[in-house]
Parts: C-alpha cells; structure tokens; sequence
C-alpha cells in the first residue's frame, strides 16, 4: 500500500495543515522550552476531533514520529520534533462549565490560564498548576500538582472523564464506568495512550484566595525549610504553596536596593475564608525577619498567573525532579549548599506538599505512583543566552545530585529532563507493568512514543 501524502491529508480535514514555508509553521513547531529548535515536516491543527482522528491516522500510516502539543511546556520538548507530525492542539482550548453539576469540560489544547479564566466567572477552580501558560492536557496526564493539591487532589483525583482518540482512529470515553483501565492508566500515565480531545473535571468553591509572597534572608533558609517540614503536615487543607529559593526581582514590594540579591522565600496559599487570611499568614510571618513581602487577596486566576513573567515563551530551560519521601535535616543541609548558588530570577528549587487529600485517594486507584511521598522537588532553571547552557544545566544537575541520596529514584513524570529516560521505570514504579500491558492493549505499535515513554507489553 503507497504511503499517505500531505496533499491527501489536506483535502480529508477542515483544519490547517502546515509544512515548511507556509504561514504558521514557526509558530506550530515552536515549544515554550527553546531549547528545542526542531522542524516537523508537516503540523495539523485540529479544531475538532474528526481533525484529530485524521492526523492519528495519518501519522501512523505514513510512518510519521508523532508528537501531540497541548500546552507545549514539557521540559523536553516533546511537542515537537524532527521530521515526523505535530498535532497541535492549540486551536481545540474551549472550556464549558456547568455550574450546577460544578463540572468543567477543557479541550485537550486548553492552558491553565483558560481554564481558570473560564471556571472563576462561576466561583470555581480545581487544582492546576502555578504557570497559567501550562496546558491542562501535559498536565493532568502527568498528575497535576498545584496550590489546591492539599485540599482538592492531583488534578487526575478531579478527573471525571476524557475523550480519547487512540492510534487505531477510535473515539473512546475513559471514565470510571467506560474503558476503566484506559481511564486508570491516563491518570499519571503521561501522553502515552492516545490523544485526549477533552478533559471533564470536578470543580470545587474557590474564587478569590489569600496570598503571602515571603522574603526572607538565606542565613533563615534552614528554620523556614524545617518549620515548612512540620507545619504543612497537618497544617489546614485550605493551606498550599511551597519554599523555595529565589533571587528577587525588581518588583515594587522589594526595596530597591535588594532587588538582584538572592532569598530564601515562601510562597503561601490560603483558600478558606479570606477575613481568616491574615491569621494564616502569621506563623510565616513569625519563624523569621521578613526582608519583603506582599500579602493579600486576589483572584485564584491571578495567583495562577504570578509567575508568568519569568517563564517566558521561548526561554530556554532545564530540569530536574524527585519525590522525596522525608524531608530530612541531612537532605535540608544539602540544600543549604546549593540553594543558595541559584543563578537566575528564572531558576529556582520548590517543595511541593504531596499529603492532604491526595494521600486520601488510594495508592492503586490511578497510575501515579507517589502518594506515599511528602513533596514532589523540582529544580528548574530558565535562562534566555545560550552560551550559558554548560553553566546553569550544571547547576541544576549539581543540586540534584547532592539531594538524590535523601530522594526517591523516581521522580513527577512532568519534571523530568531530556536525559532522563533511564528514570522511567522508577518514575512509574509499581504501576509500569501494569501501564505496559494497558499501552500495549490501546496502542501496541507505540505510535504516542514522544513522552515519557512506556513500552507496550510483548
Ligand atoms: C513554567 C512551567 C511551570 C510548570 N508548573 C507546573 C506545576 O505547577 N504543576 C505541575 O504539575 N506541573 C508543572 N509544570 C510541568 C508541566 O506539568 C509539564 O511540563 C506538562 O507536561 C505540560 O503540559 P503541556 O500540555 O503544556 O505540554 P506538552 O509539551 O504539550 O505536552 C506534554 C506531554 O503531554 C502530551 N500531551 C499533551 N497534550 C496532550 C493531549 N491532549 N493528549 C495526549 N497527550 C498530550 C505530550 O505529547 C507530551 O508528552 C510546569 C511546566 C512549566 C514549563
């Protein structure tokens, strides 16, 4: 049988299809990390699902790698490459909500900051990310860690249903009632099953939420690193964020004259009441001299959208992830060592709390294999020049090397680096036989290989 040409793909389906040359073709190959400069040879823009079905079915017969782009951040890069098919998802970023039911419908190309953007006009959130440009799809497939992980879940424990268009062309639901092993296995199992076209999730009260940005000077790095250790145990549910290092940037709430210098920082969460706010705020206020801080109510959205200008589209970048399963004085000395050293405003390591109510969710019930960690560490660096690459990959290589002792293997699929395919076994842990024979079941030939990449059963 002759191989499929793009001109056939082209008269089959309503939506763009680029190659080379042609308007949108920078656009579509392009991946928030620039470090990934790759040049598909041809890039389909679903705007419906008969779209996708069309692309799936052509990747596969033509032969093409195939990498599918819902918000484009993965750290390497795996919404584009050289040479095969990108299905960009861009165009399908509709989101419906039903207020009664609290439920929330995103298509597989929404961001974060249409989700929220959409839910909050109706007083309502679930959890998502800290990056409002992340997509919902990358996301939730790798587990979804946010500020409301503490109250409401990973963003998978919100997930009702999705719609999935397997590399056979097939439409199929994945919920608990339909496909309930395809439904598990998307639930922390990455981009490996299929393309989902809509993501249903539960929605919950939150609107406006009480914020605490902390600044404090590096000599309090171990106090707030071992307070945050105790405090965000059993600290209320309505508590999240995370401590971090961070250098300040020349925001107003910093005195002029530090902007530049490097901190230990806090970032707090309050999703109760918010004339309760303030009394949250204290015991961060209180473990050690605040050098600056902003502090007060805003929207959820807003809260979702702060960290926006210091990722940019574009900018290069690189990471490095573990679960950590207990924070200890030993693992906090080593960062001591090394948070310190962060070399960019763009670069920094967080502390994401992993207990509330995702440790309430079995451990078997979805595919993502830490519930017994503490946090989820991530050491990322962003920086725009690259004759700097060497140095600022070093520095976060270094940093993850010096915790590895005190960490678990694995680490949040979603962290991972291009050089971390050795990890995937231990990311997966005891879920991966299980997600081989499932991959194997819905997409035995690996056509979705561009992910984190789980080998279908032999
Ligand atoms: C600045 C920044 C901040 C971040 N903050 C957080 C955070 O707070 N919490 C957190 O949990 N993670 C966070 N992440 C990590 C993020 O979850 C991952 O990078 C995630 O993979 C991004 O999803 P995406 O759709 O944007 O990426 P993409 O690169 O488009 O996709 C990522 C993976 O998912 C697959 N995929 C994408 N869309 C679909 C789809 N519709 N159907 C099937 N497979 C699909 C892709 O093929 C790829 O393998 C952050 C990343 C960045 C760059």
């Amino acid at each position: 049988m002759s191989q499929p040409t793009v001109e056939q793909l082209r008269e089959q389906v309503r939506a763009p299809v680029i190659t080379a040359g042609d308007a949108g073709y920078d656009e579509g190959r392009a991946v928030h990390n620039g470090m990934f400069d790759r040049r598909p040879k041809v890039i389909v823009r679903p705007e419906q699902v008969a779209d996708v079905v069309a692309a799936v079915n052509f990747a596969r017969d033509a032969g093409l790698d195939l990498s599918v782009k819902g918000g484009g951040h993965s750290a390497p890069g795996f919404g584009t490459n050289d040479g095969g098919m990108v299905i960009d998802l861009s165009l399908m970023r509709h989101v419906h909500v039903d207020p009664r039911a609290r439920t929330a419908r995103a298509g597989g190309g929404a961001t974060l900051g249409d989700f929220n953007y959409a839910t909050h006009a109706y007083g309502l959130a679930t959890t998502g990310g800290i990056v409002s440009t992340t997509g919902v799809a990358g996301l939730t497939l790798g587990g979804g860690i946010g500020y409301l992980t503490r109250g409401y879940g990973l963003s998978i424990d919100n997930l009702i249903s999705a719609d999935v268009v397997t590399a056979d062309g097939r439409i199929l639901t994945a919920s608990g009632q339909e496909n309930a092993d395809l439904f598990w296995a998307l639930r922390g199992g990455g981009g490996n099953f299929g393309v989902v076209t809509s993501f249903e999730f539960q929605l919950h009260p939150v609107k406006d939420v009480y914020v605490g940005l902390f600044f404090y000077e590096l000599d309090a790095a171990g106090d707030l690193l071992r307070f945050f250790r105790e405090f965000i145990k059993d600290a209320p549910e309505e508590y999240g964020g995370f401590p971090a290092f961070q250098i300040a940037p020349p925001l107003e709430f910093i005195p002029a004259e530090r902007h530049g210098d490097t901190f230990c920082a806090a970032v707090v969460h309050w999703a109760g009441p918010l004339d309760q706010g303030e009394n949250a705020m204290k015991p961060f206020r209180d473990l050690a001299p605040v050098v600056a801080e902003m502090v007060g109510p805003m929207p959820y959205p807003a809260l979702n959208a702060a960290f926006d200008p210091i990722f940019p589209k574009g900018i290069r970048s690189y990471w490095k992830g573990s679960f950590v399963k207990e924070l200890s004085d030993a693992a906090i000395e080593q960062h001591l060592n090394h948070g310190p050293k962060v070399p960019e405003v763009s670069a920094t390591m967080h502390l994401y709390p992993i207990n509330g109510a995702v440790h309430r969710v079995g451990a078997d019930e979805t595919a993502f294999a830490y519930r017994d960690s503490t946090f989820a560490m991530v050491i990322v660096c962003a920086w725009q020049d690259s004759a700097l690459d060497q140095q600022r990959i070093q520095w976060v290589r270094d940093y993850y090397q010096a915790l590895a002792p005190y960490s678990e293997p694995g680490g949040y699929i979603n962290f991972m680096a291009d050089d971390d395919e050795a990890r995937v076994h231990d990311n997966y842990r005891g879920k991966f036989e299980r997600l081989t024979q499932i991959k194997k079941a819905y997409d035995p030939g690996n056509l979705f290989h561009i992910n984190q990449n789980i080998p279908p059963a032999r």
